[in-house]
């Protein structure tokens, strides 16, 4: 038996990647037994048949990580992609992809892109936000190349996932990143893809032996319902971490009990006001979803 990864999986068929390539395969009927499914990233060990050189799955390790939507296993990082004009930064949306993927327990790089459109100080005020709250970021342009060399290495012995609203360049990053993605990017793929029913398959790619990228944005779905207290929110604003065990209330939701320290330190400008007034917003909705 070898050991591999499932880098595609199309109608009943995996394509695991192996030292001694990729192999297509099948999955024992004992996986459908227990009513288990491989899914891309699901590390496993096939037995090859010499004859065709085909295999079977014979089995799936356990997963680190599982994300629903896409499906796929062991994902070790997100990287979550803004750009900083066009379309202007969504402060509000940056944190809540950065709520699921602490959540998650993903790496997390912040890449802010399009740097080639903005004045260099609007950049450094956004990094400067999010490096002070503890987050390793990056300015990129798939323009003038700035920071394409920085996120290769961001990525080196990771299994991947960008995330980000449309339009802030993710399809052109991985292309940079490596040319033989060609993923489309940009408009006029957009417009060709509307109305029709394509069949959506998840793919990891290969940037070497120990790296990869999954080529669908992660994180379609925003909802926050997997939050089921309100108390869990503070736990992926993890700049508040390290005083909320100060507050006076164990409790404590940092909203307007007395003798905050996240409140306090939010005054004292040690914890940023914009990711605090973005933590309250989403408390407040997570709030109201749980009151009947
Ligand atoms: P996605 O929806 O996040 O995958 O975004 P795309 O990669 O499709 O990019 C959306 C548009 O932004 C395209 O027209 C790209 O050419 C453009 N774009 C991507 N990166 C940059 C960049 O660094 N600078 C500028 N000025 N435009 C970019
Ligand atoms: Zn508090």
């Amino acid at each position: 038996m070898i050991e591999g990864i499932i880098i595609k999986g199309i109608g009943g068929f995996y394509y695991v990647k192996t030292e001694l390539g990729v192999i297509e395969c099948r999955a024992r009927g004992v996986f459908r037994e227990k009513n288990i499914t491989p899914i891309v990233g699901d590390r496993v060990l096939i037995r090859i048949n010499n004859e065709d050189n085909k295999g079977y799955i014979e089995e799936i390790f356990e997963r680190r990580t599982h994300l629903i939507r896409p499906p796929v296993a062991n994902i070790t990082q997100s990287i979550i992609v803004m750009s900083i004009k066009e379309p202007t930064i969504n402060f509000r949306l940056l944190d809540r992809f950065l709520v699921m993927a602490e959540y998650k327990k993903l790496n997390i790089c912040i890449c802010i892109n399009k740097v080639d459109l903005a004045e260099e100080e609007n950049v450094s005020r956004v990094l400067e936000i999010y490096n002070k709250a503890g987050y390793k970021t990056l300015r990129t342009s798939t323009k003038t190349m700035e920071g394409i060399d920085e996120l290769k290495s961001v990525l080196d012995n990771q299994i991947t996932v960008f995330a980000g609203p449309s339009g802030v360049g993710k399809s052109s990053l991985l292309n940079k990143i490596n040319p033989n993605l060609k993923l489309k990017s940009g408009e006029v793929s957009k417009k060709a893809n509307r109305g029709k029913h394509t069949t959506r398959h998840v793919e990891l790619f290969e940037l070497n032996s120990n790296s990869f990228v999954l080529d669908t944005p992660g994180f379609s779905s925003l909802s926050l319902d997997f939050i089921e207290n309100p108390e869990e929110l503070s736990n992926y604003f993890r700049e508040f971490n390290e005083y909320k065990y100060e507050c006076k209330f164990n409790s404590c939701l940092h909203y307007k009990e007395p003798d905050c320290e996240v409140r306090k330190q939010v005054q004292i400008g040690n914890i940023s006001n914009q990711r605090y007034d973005n933590y309250l917003q989403l408390l407040e909705e997570i709030m109201n979803a749980r009151r009947f």
